[in-house]
């Protein structure tokens, strides 16, 4: 079943409707099950909605993320992603080669609360990209 419809309640919730773009985005990123940049959405969303056109698509993604159904992070090089939101975790990125991983945010939950009493702030962005070197680049291979 597709995703796209247990979003619904959710859009409801907050006075929006379910509309066949918002359907066809939540589709692709469901499908795609990673993040993609929002020209690959708009590639794989045109095959399920042929009139889509691109900046509907940014704006939809900017509509999404707004209301918590999907996470957008930086990649690096100003390149924003967006995927499907669901549990909580952050990424690393391998500078050299590229490889990339996922981090479960309980890791880093601890460091989160401690920011945030040092601080006084209160962190809304939980979807963080962390650049760094991979154990093989480290060993130059
Ligand atoms: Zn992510
Ligand atoms: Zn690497």
């Amino acid at each position: 079943m597709s995703v796209a419809v247990d979003f619904v309640p959710q859009l409801r919730s907050r006075g929006y409707r379910m509309t066949p773009q918002r359907m066809a985005i939540l589709h692709v990123l469901q499908l795609a099950g990673r993040h993609l940049s929002p020209s690959e959405v708009y590639e794989r969303a045109q095959g399920e909605l042929p009139n889509l056109t691109e900046p509907t698509v940014y704006r939809t993604l900017e509509f999404l993320a707004e209301n918590g159904l999907v996470r957008p992070a930086f990649m690096g090089n100003g390149h924003l992603v967006y995927e499907i939101a669901r549990h909580e975790h952050h990424h690393l990125k391998c500078r050299n080669c590229g490889r990339e991983m996922e981090v479960k945010h309980a890791l880093l939950a601890k460091l989160y609360r401690q920011l945030e009493n040092a601080s006084g702030y209160r962190l809304t962005d939980s979807h963080i990209t962390f650049f760094g070197l991979c154990p093989d680049c480290q060993k130059g291979k």
